[in-house]
Order: C-alpha cells, then sequence, then structure tokens
C-alpha cells in the first residue's frame, strides 16, 4: 500500500476506532504493550522496591500497568462512606461520596480529589484514552473518560486492586514511601 493511502487508512481506523463501544470499557489487557509507569522520584522508591512491598497482583496493576479483570474487585460493590487510598503510597485518592456505579465492572467515580492525580496520553488501544496515576507514587490507577453523569460527565475508571477503602471512623494507614 502506497504511504498515503496507508495514512488514509489508519485515520479511518483512528475515527472509527474512537466511536467504538470499547470506550466504555476501562481498558483491554494488552501486555505487549506495556509501558513503565513514571515512578515518582520525591518517594525515592523504586519499581523493585514496590515489588517487594506489594503482593503480586497489586504490583501488576500499579507498577505495569495491568489491567484487573472487570467484576473482580469486591470494590465494586463496596457502597459504605470513607476514602478510597492508593494501594501503594496510601495517598488519599477518591471519597465514597464521588463512587458510582457505571456499569463497567471497575470501580468508578465522578472525580478524584483534588490534587492527587497525575495524567497522560496512552495510545495503547490505538486511539487516544487518558491514563492517570497517583501522583504521590506514579502509582498506574485507571483511565478517565468523558462519559460520566453529569454535571462533570467526567468517569475516573479505577483497577481495585490499586486501591485501599478506608471506611469513615477508621484511622487512615500512614503514607508509605
Ligand atoms: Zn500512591
Amino acid at each position: 500500500m502506497k504511504r498515503r493511502a496507508l495514512l488514509e487508512a489508519m485515520s479511518k481506523v483512528m475515527f472509527a476506532g474512537s466511536m467504538l463501544p470499547v470506550l466504555k470499557a476501562c481498558s483491554a489487557s494488552n501486555p505487549g504493550a506495556s509501558r513503565a509507569t513514571a515512578v515518582s522520584p520525591k518517594l525515592g522508591m523504586s519499581k523493585a522496591d514496590w515489588r517487594e512491598i506489594l503482593p503480586a497482583d497489586r504490583f501488576a496493576v500499579l507498577f505495569e500497568e495491568a489491567t484487573e479483570r472487570p467484576g473482580s474487585s469486591p470494590l465494586n460493590d463496596e457502597d459504605r462512606d470513607g476514602v478510597y487510598i492508593c494501594a501503594a503510597c496510601h495517598l488519599p485518592l477518591f471519597e465514597s461520596a464521588h463512587k458510582y456505579d457505571s456499569g463497567t465492572g471497575w470501580p468508578s467515580f465522578t472525580q478524584p480529589i483534588a490534587d492527587s492525580m497525575g495524567t497522560k496520553a496512552d495510545y495503547k488501544l490505538f486511539f487516544r484514552r487518558t491514563e492517570y496515576h497517583c501522583i504521590r507514587c506514579g502509582g498506574h490507577q485507571g483511565h478517565v473518560f468523558d462519559d460520566g453523569p453529569p454535571p462533570r460527565r467526567e468517569r475516573w475508571c479505577n483497577n481495585g486492586l490499586a486501591l485501599l477503602f478506608v471506611p469513615e471512623g477508621e484511622p487512615l494507614p500512614a503514607l508509605r514511601g
């Protein structure tokens, strides 16, 4: 195929891709395309350090950008008041008041706690998604989409393995790292 035709074909695929219902999904598993999340240097923690501390499944999501199986997290059904914290460094990331059932099988929120997340573009599925990560440790949390409920219309689609839930009234664990 000539280069020009190839580019046209690619742009069509990308346009069509942006309309696909796959957008409703949180993320597709694609281990071959895994990229390392930038680990925050300010904590002085390397990926190897986190690997020692965290269970393998949590480590894979947080620091190797794996995506848990939809419907697999007990946090999907968690409806108590409380705070969701980063499973790696324990920074509070979401409040229960902003959790909602998106029907995707992943814990979903309409907004994070202010200044708790960093974002970056992610082309893993061949179209642009916005990946977000804990601002403190750099741990990958999930992807944010623009099909959430009003008024913000944001859907913060999170891996349950990247979070710990602390019910209201219980003390938050000390920050780690
Ligand atoms: Zn963190």
